[in-house]
């Protein structure tokens, strides 16, 4: 009996420390990793996290309402490179805000979409962390680009991001300031410029569209989607950099403090029609 005691109390400490959650991050509003205020408290914590037209989703590809009529997304500016912008971690993700004063952004059925920040959802090697799946497929990594229009309307571009041998040149501004900002509330400015169009995946006019939210609390609905059909790529040595990063001040760092993973989990379609472009 006594072995059996001792078993069952095993089981459930290595199941506590599997679950992994971090102390530290239950001082923040909210979090991934606290135990009082992760994703699955969100819906009680912030009423709108609970609607019916939530984000992210699954996009089953056999499902999607394919329309040859639908427009494709326009960028503008995306082609002038970034030579002045900081970088933050907000304890939830990376942030880049490009701060040279450039008009960039979308244009979409004939509104135009501002670029305001650039940010990174991960997870690591084994336990992919993009927040989007395609026919149920996790990619390592989600860039979203989010924009607002001057009726302040929220657009954010999607882009997943699958791990590959060779790095990515793209990402290189960005992974190199990485270690700069490994803790919360740090923030650099970038050291090189920064090429967007690069960050962008061949073809970047297709996408899949449909109405969704912010992935984070307050989780507001009305944000249009453009999750992007191809993808892009990024080097396994870079993903690496963005698994070091920590959710919490310096002081607070345990390996279960760290931001990877920051994707909200999948959240029911209810009905919505997801748009495929041509
Ligand atoms: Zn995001």
């Amino acid at each position: 009996m006594a072995v059996f005691m001792l078993l069952a109390i095993f089981l459930a400490a290595t199941n506590l420390s599997a679950a992994g959650y971090c102390d530290a991050d239950n001082e923040e509003t909210y979090s991934y990793h606290g135990s009082r205020n992760g994703p699955r408290q969100w819906p009680r914590l912030f009423p709108a996290c609970n609607g019916n037209k939530q984000s992210p989703i699954d996009i089953e590809t056999s499902s999607v309402k394919r329309d040859k009529h639908l427009k494709k997304l326009i960028f503008f500016g995306y082609d002038k490179s970034v030579k002045r912008a900081d970088i933050v971690n907000d304890g939830h993700t990376v942030m880049i805000t490009p701060r040279d004063n450039v008009r960039r952004g979308v244009t979409f059925q004939g509104r135009d979409y501002y670029l305001l920040q650039l940010h990174f959802h991960w997870g690591s090697e084994k336990n992919p962390g993009a927040e989007h799946t395609l026919n149920r497929r996790r990619f390592e990594m989600e860039a979203h680009f989010v924009h607002r229009s001057s009726d302040s309307r929220t657009a954010v571009v999607g882009v997943l991001v699958q791990m590959a041998n060779k790095n990515n040149q793209a990402f290189k501004p960005i992974v190199e300031v990485l270690p700069d900002v490994l803790y919360k509330d740090k923030s650099r400015r970038l050291r090189s410029s920064l090429n967007l169009n690069q960050l962008l995946p061949e073809s970047p006019g297709s996408y899949y569209g449909y109405t969704g939210s912010l992935t984070t609390p307050m989780c507001a609905e009305g944000v249009a989607w453009f999750v992007l059909q191809s993808k892009q790529t990024i080097g396994q040595n870079q993903l690496n950099s963005f698994l070091k990063v920590y959710s919490v001040e310096k002081e607070d760092r345990s390996s279960d403090c760290l931001l990877a993973h920051n994707n909200r989990p999948i959240q029911n379609l209810n009905g919505r029609v997801i748009y495929a472009s041509p």
